[in-house]
């Protein structure tokens, strides 16, 4: 990957370097394994780690979020910690974690990038030198020609300074929510133009490699968390939205969340009016059981979950049943190659493209032009392919706000309009990971990323509670979510354990909310924290009961991802174990949290205080405007989000016809 202009000083750089080689320096190995021996040997350093993390810097960070990054590395040059011996190092980097907020989300930060890059940074062909150490295969087939995968979607180019178009309608944002508004509206016969801020990227592009993928898949780049770092945001961000890298649980909006929304002001969804837009979308993505097959992750959560006595269902997804093949499915999560997975890029962008509608990618909405409390248009900034910019000025009397609920609430903040709920109320159903290793081989990264759900605990407390799922393994994110003590320690028990670690996860349904907030540039910032009791207690439940399954499953090691280590190893006492769960630190960057569903933070409902947009979904304030995303869902659906943000968006598509 390229590496850009330098912004760090000599001082930092060198410092930076000796950081990631504290996080994985050359470590002893007396074994005569020569491909083990290599990977023992390899520092961050041998791979310019830094270089690379300095090169994102440049490319992908402000000014002051680099001074404070420099800021650190200024601190432990003061000592001049690039001459202190490993152990030394080691001990400093856990101090300075141990300092207070600032330090250990620093501290964090820069063990992840490390990570991130050693175990994802692909050379020319496209392989990383770790990999056959820790038994990734890594990509087992190559993408399909432009030929054998051409793009079919209408994508007009801008050029020049400045831009004009003009729509009936302009959908911002093409993900699982823009995706139906656009073909719907176009269907019926309005024009509508598709402003999406990724890349138009297809089976072509799709690579099967983690690093390219997030970095070109995901919003920034994956590397999205909350303010102060208590939760990691994981989001699509390209033509298709979330809809290309999701994992396909298709689940039906559950009948008490369709009364609870309905009591918001949202007409006829606990009605069967609702019902035909959920079949509706259920049909054009084809969803079926058919094809769904468990993987080694899904077998042994199964046979915890069976040998527990609790509940599992097969899962339904949005797959092509003829052309799903089971080996690639585990890299879907960088897209599907064999183009299988039903996104809104296979189905309705394409239904909308086919039926004439207009798509400009790179597009970036910077804000909504309203006159009078109306819709007149947006404003944009493209970014050519040539790396040039054109201002974009779109002029339509319709604007649909479907940007995802991170930057659906930022753009509103950024245009002025929305009211006092813009960005409030966000939910985020956040997932906790545990994970057992198994003495046969799992490869977590063959075969479905999610195949089964269990509802065991769907109603911990009341109306919340939360679903316990699997996920595929992508090396680099398992490193960086793997509590780290030392070099040795992560390199032996990394490489031992990878290829038989199966990941348990826990999904949430939020009591509590956060924030989507914008900074002095008009970026979104989110604000979260496990400050409400009821999810703090499901999380420590969670993590206790992924344990218990893992023990009912056979697992020979357990531990859950505390910073600190909470590790059982067979024949360790399980009681202690839990007890250690319970009393565990859930602070920030204690524990990776992670959310893959954002909700909520332009909400519908008939209180313009408490809502951004009515029960039809047009904004309170601003005529003309509608919300065509998760952001719209009034609270949280406690369950994987993409029908019912589709099936929302289908039946606001309607309303945005009879207004
Ligand atoms: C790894 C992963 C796995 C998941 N698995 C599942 C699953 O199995 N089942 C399920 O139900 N859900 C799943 N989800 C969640 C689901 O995919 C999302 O909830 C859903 O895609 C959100 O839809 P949306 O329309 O709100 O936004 P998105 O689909 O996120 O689309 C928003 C789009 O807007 C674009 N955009 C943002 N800002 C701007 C701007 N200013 N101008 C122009 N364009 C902009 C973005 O680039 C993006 O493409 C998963 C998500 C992830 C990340």
């Amino acid at each position: 990957m390229a590496v850009m202009a330098g912004v760090l000083n000599e001082t930092q750089r060198h410092t930076l370097e000796a950081v990631c080689d504290t996080f994985v320096p050359a470590v002893e190995y007396d074994g005569d394994d020569a491909t083990m021996k290599a990977y023992m040997g390899r520092s961050a350093g041998d791979m310019q780690v830094a270089a690379q993390i300095e090169g994102l810097m440049a490319q992908a960070m402000m000014p002051e979020d680099i001074a404070g990054f420099a800021a650190l590395l200024d601190a432990l040059a003061q000592h001049d910690f690039a001459s202190l011996p490993l152990e030394i190092r080691t001990a400093a980097l856990h101090q300075v974690s141990a300092s207070g907020p600032e330090g250990k989300l620093g501290v964090k930060m820069m063990k992840n990038l490390t990570l991130l890059f050693f175990y994802a940074l692909p050379d020319e062909r496209g392989q990383n030198p770790n990999w056959e150490a820790i038994g990734y295969p890594g990509p087992i087939s190559a993408p399909p020609t432009a030929e054998q995968a051409p793009k079919t979607i209408n994508v007009e180019e801008v050029s020049g300074a400045e831009a004009t178009l003009t729509a009936d309608v302009c959908v911002i944002g093409s993900g699982a929510g823009g995706g139906v508004i656009a073909a719907e509206l176009q269907k019926a016969g309005r024009s509508v133009l598709v402003l999406e801020q990724g890349g138009y990227r297809n089976e072509q592009d799709f690579k099967q490699l983690e690093l390219p993928g997030s970095l070109e898949l995901y919003l920034a780049g994956g590397l999205l968390q909350s303010e102060d770092g208590s939760i990691a945001v994981l989001a699509g961000a390209t033509l298709g939205g979330g809809t290309v890298v999701n994992y396909m649980n298709c689940i039906r909006t559950p009948d008490h969340i369709r009364r609870e929304w309905a009591e918001f002001g949202i007409e006829g969804l606990d009605e069967p009016e609702y019902d035909a837009h959920i079949d509706a979308v259920w049909e054009r993505l084809t969803v079926n059981d058919s094809a769904t097959h468990q993987n080694g992750s899904h077998r042994k959560m199964i046979q915890g979950l069976e040998s527990s006595g609790f509940p599992w269902k097969t899962i339904t997804r949005n797959a092509d049943a003829s052309c799903d093949d089971v080996k690639t499915c585990g890299y879907c999560y960088t897209g599907c190659q064999r183009g299988c997975k039903q996104s809104t890029m296979k189905t309705y962008l394409q239904d909308a493209s086919d039926a004439g509608a207009r798509f400009v990618v790179g597009a970036r909405v910077e804000r909504v032009l309203t006159e009078e409390a109306r819709a007149t248009g947006v404003e944009a900034t493209v970014t050519n392919a040539d790396g040039s910019t054109t201002k974009l000025v779109v002029s339509a009397p319709t604007v649909v706000v479907a940007a995802g609920s991170v930057e659906s609430p930022a753009l509103l903040l950024r245009s002025g309009i929305g009211g006092p709920a813009a960005g409030k109320h966000l939910r985020l159903h956040p997932a906790s990971l545990v994970s057992g290793v198994y003495e046969d081989a799992i490869d977590g990264w063959v075969g479905q990323a999610q195949s089964a759900v269990s509802y065991q605990f769907a109603n911990q407390e009341g109306d919340w509670g939360y679903l316990i799922e699997s996920v595929p393994m992508a090396p680099a994110l398992v490193a960086t979510g793997m509590p780290w003590v030392d070099g040795a320690d992560h390199k032996t028990r990394y490489s031992a354990g990878l290829k038989h670690m199966a990941p348990f996860i826990s999904v949430a349904r939020d009591h509590g909310e956060g924030e989507v907030a914008i900074d002095n540039h008009g970026r979104a910032v989110v604000r979260w924290d496990l400050s409400d009791e009821v999810d703090r207690r499901l999380l420590v439940h969670a993590n206790v009961e992924l344990a218990k399954l893992h023990r009912a499953a056979g697992a020979k090691e357990i531990y859950t991802l505390h910073a600190n280590p909470v590790r059982w190893n067979e024949g360790d006492d399980f009681d202690a174990f839990v007890e250690a769960i319970e009393s565990a630190s859930y602070d920030a960057n204690d524990i990776p949290i992670y959310t893959a569903h954002q909700l909520c933070s332009c909400r519908m409902g008939s209180d313009p205080n408490e809502s951004v947009a009515n029960g039809r979904g047009e904004l309170h304030d601003t005529k003309g405007v509608w919300i065509g995303d998760a952001s719209a869902f009034p609270t949280a659906p406690g369950v994987n989000p993409m029908i019912s943000i589709m099936s929302l968006a289908h039946r606001t598509a309607g309303e945005i016809l009879k207004a």
